[in-house]
Order: C-alpha cells, then structure tokens, then sequence
C-alpha cells in the first residue's frame, strides 16, 4: 500500500522526499520511440493523466530519443496515436529530448569544469580489469574502479566519455517513494557512472534529470523497472542543485503465468486493442484497476476515474493481466454506451465498413439492432459481426428440418402478424394469444422463430428481433424458413 512519507529524513546520505514543496504538479509519460507503445507503458500514461487531472495538474509527454539507431519516427507517431485514442493528450507541446542535446551537453560540461563529473579515457580493454562484478541481494552490480579520477583538472584528446563523480562521503541513497515507501540503496550498488558516451552521445540516467528539471516536473511516476537508476538520478539531482521531484515507482504487470509480463502476453501493442474492438475508456478502466483500487468498484466511467485516483492507493504488488477480465469490463462499457456511439465508433473509429455492408437498414433500424446485440457482445467487432450475420438473411438453419405441423404453425402465424402493428409489447400480446389458440407452448414456437430470424438458436429474444427488423422482414425470413 502507498507509504506515508514522513517529511524530509536525513539518513547519512543522500534523500528524496514526497514532501518537496513544489509549486504545482506537472507529471510526464516519458517514452521511448524503439517500439510500439505497450500495455505497461500505456498504463504508465494514464496514472500520471489521472494524476494530473485530480490535482488540476499539467500532463506532459517527453519522446525520448536519445537512441538513435533504435528510435524511429513512426513509433513516435505510433505513440501518439495511441494516446490520441485514449484521450490522453499531452497539455503543453511534446518535448522531443534529441532536440535539447545542446542544452545537455553544455551541463555535462559545467559538471567537468565544477569537478562534479570528469573525462574518463578508459579503453574498452582497460576497463576489463577495472570494471568488477558486486553481487547484492543477488542483483549483480558492474561497477568502474574511478581509475581516471586521478586526471581531473587535465585533458586530453584522447577519445574519452564523461563519468559522474559519485561524492566520496556518499554511502547510500535513500528514496522515499511514494507507492514503495523508503528504499535504501547502498553506494556499492552503482558506481562513477557514464553521463556523456564517447561518441558525444548523452547518457539516458543523465538527460532523465535535465529534462525532468527543465519541465519542471513535480512528480516522476513511472515503472518498477526504473527503481533501479533513481539513485543515479538523486544524486545528480543534488549535484545540479534541483529540486528533487517526487518518485513513485509502480509494480509491474504479471503476464498469467504470473512473471513480469512479456511482450507477446497480448501487450506487444496497446493500439492493437483499438482494432480488436475494444473501446479505449474500457482498455483504461480494465488498466487502472492493474495495481489501483478503490474500494471494490470495478467499472470506472473516466471522470469517476480522475475523481478516485490516488497514489496511495496503488499496491507495491505486481497486478496480474487477466483477458478474461478485460473482455468483462469492455463488454460492461459497450452496454452503457449509447446505439449512436457504438454506430460511430464501428463506422469511425474501428474504420469497419458498416454503412456500407449494411445500408439498406435505416438508422432506425441500426440503432434497435445495436441496442439488442450490445448486451451479448465483448468487443465492438464481435457486436459488428453479430449486425453483419443478421444482415444477410439467413441461408444456412441450426435446425434444418420441418415437419409439416410446424411449417403450417409458421404460415399461420405470418396471417396474423400481417395485421399487426410491430412493437413489442403487440407482439408479445400476439404471440402469446397465438400459442393459446393453436394450443402449443411458447417455448416450441419462439425457436422456430429466432432460427427463421437468425439462422441461430442463440439470438436475442423474438419481440425484440421481430420489432427491429420490421414487419416486411420478418415476415420473409418467416416464409424462406418454411418455404425451402
Ligand atoms: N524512456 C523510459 C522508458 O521508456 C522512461 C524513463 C522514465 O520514465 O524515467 O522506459
């Protein structure tokens, strides 16, 4: 459960606190453009949007692009996209980290001449020997002997990367993290580490701070994964003279076997569920109960959402990824939403050729269809299915076969429903009477009906598919069914 931090605490080293009087909460989603934007990362972006609309907060978006073999302009584009769908754009305009490498280079320079960093001319065979193996805790931690100290205050031309000189009085960092309390880290456990590499490219545990100080981030949430460099960052946060933000580290999502969930469990691509039917205030419903809860409300609209989020209330545990359970909240958002949404999320959004495949119906027609099948559906393209299957009449019955009462059943019932006025409750009424008359049960003839319908035992009820298709249709899907 969230940690409740206990103001500024000076433990014989170096400390972040949650309690930083910052001026206002600015968060950042700070992804990396090297892929798709995936289901962790997506999550990641909405706790900071949630966390930034609560608290009347500025949600910003940081592309960081340092890698330049791997990052490519289309994931960037990618990225957005998704972010676009879930309503989640950035409230200032996208940082673009490449483009402040000037900016970053200039400090990493300043640190050089304030004896806060240093050159280190190491070769990659040098540093075989001077690079050891730690083991603690069973993490195993590389770490650079500070052989090159002994040259500050020279330089050479020799190729060289800039190292941040860890401060010799520093035996650990301590974070006060708001999701996962106090962490104390020892200073074994990182070393001299690279700011600048030696082809001028800065390092990512560098820029990190730069920019997070520049945009003047309040509050760093991000993932697990990250745990690990924040000390590197805290110090440099000292060494620069900024104010340390407040870090909140979130627990990783499981894959169903329970270990942290890999890319191919269903989370390679998060824009993939957008094409899977899934409406994105559903995806981000199902994804903020992922290490968050609220009592034991399960379905969110977004402002009840923005309303309830709190960081203490996220769990330090990693939160499992459940389909099944997904399927269930999407299915449970596809109800609530009105037939025109859906019409215009099938249409628009998911970019399915409904008007077209199905233009004879009138959006009368098409509204009453969605309102029946929605309540049967998970995703908007099973429900897209289901209207398309109904649009053609049906050639193929789940029972076949007629037997000559039965065929006699069906045409008497198309001279009765001839006079009648279809609505629902006329065709309850109808039918029923019906059934009395001709002294069957209601439970032989209402298959028979929904099969002459549908093709399918498995439809929506009789006086609700009846009253949607209208007299003229119903009464020829009647008369194919008996006539064949
Ligand atoms: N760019 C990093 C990533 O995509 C995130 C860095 C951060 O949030 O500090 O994992």
């Amino acid at each position: 459960m969230g940690h409740a931090c206990s103001g500024f605490k000076k433990l014989y080293g170096i400390t972040s606190s949650c309690f930083m009087n910052h001026p206002s909460i600015r968060v950042r989603f700070a992804p990396s453009p090297t892929g798709m934007l995936h289901i962790g990362g997506l999550r990641t972006a909405l706790f900071n949007f949630l966390f930034a609309r609560h608290h009347n907060g500025k949600f910003l978006v940081r592309i960081e692009d340092t890698d330049k073999e791997r990052s490519l302009p289309v994931y960037t584009q990618a990225i957005i996209n998704t972010l676009t769908w879930c309503s989640m754009a950035p409230d200032e305009p996208l940082v673009i980290q490449s483009e402040r490498q000037a900016e970053h280079l200039r400090i990493a320079q300043q640190l050089v001449q304030e004896g806060k960093a240093y050159y280190c001319y190491c070769t990659p065979e040098e540093l075989q020997k001077r690079i050891a193996q730690t083991t603690i805790e069973g993490i195993s931690y590389a770490r650079y002997d500070g052989f090159c100290k002994k040259f500050i205050g020279q330089s050479s031309d020799k190729p060289r990367v800039i190292r941040f000189l860890v401060p010799a009085n520093c035996k650990q960092v301590v974070i006060e993290d708001a999701i996962k309390g106090q962490i104390v880290f020892s200073a074994d456990t990182f070393d001299d580490f690279i700011l600048v590499r030696s082809d001028g490219a800065p390092m990512y545990n560098f820029v990190v701070v730069l920019d997070d100080a520049f945009m003047q981030i309040s509050h760093i949430i991000r993932g697990e994964e990250h745990l690990i460099n924040t000390p590197k960052q805290l110090l440099l946060y000292k060494a620069c003279g900024y104010m340390v933000p407040t870090f909140a580290h979130l627990p990783l999502i499981l894959g169903p076997d329970g270990t942290k969930m890999s890319k191919r469990d269903a989370a390679a691509n998060a824009y993939d569920y957008k094409e899977r039917g899934y409406l994105p205030q559903a995806l981000c419903n199902y994804l903020v109960r992922l290490g968050w809860s609220h009592g034991d409300q399960e379905i969110f609209s977004v402002p009840e959402m923005i309303n309830a989020f709190s960081l203490n209330a996220i769990s330090s545990k990693g939160a499992l990824f459940d389909t099944q359970k997904l399927d269930w909240v999407n299915s449970m958002h596809i109800k609530a939403l009105s037939a025109d949404m859906l019409y215009q999320y099938m249409k628009e959004v998911m970019q399915l050729p409904l008007g077209t495949t199905v233009a004879s119906w009138s959006l009368r027609t098409m509204y009453l269809l969605i309102d029946l099948y929605k309540q049967r559906c998970t995703t908007l393209q099973a429900l897209y299915r289901e209207l398309v299957a109904l649009h053609s009449r049906p050639s193929v019955y789940e029972i076949a076969e007629l037997n000559h009462e039965q065929k006699q059943l069906l045409e008497s019932l198309i001279t009765i429903l001839s006079i009648q006025e279809f609505t629902h409750t006329n065709l309850s009424h109808t039918i029923k009477e019906f059934c009395h008359t001709q002294e069957i049960k209601l439970s032989d003839l209402g298959p028979l009906i929904r099969i002459a319908l549908t093709g399918k035992k498995d439809a929506p009820g009789i006086y609700d598919l009846m009253a949607s298709l209208g007299k003229d249709e119903t009464i020829t899907r009647l008369k194919n069914y008996y006539r064949r």
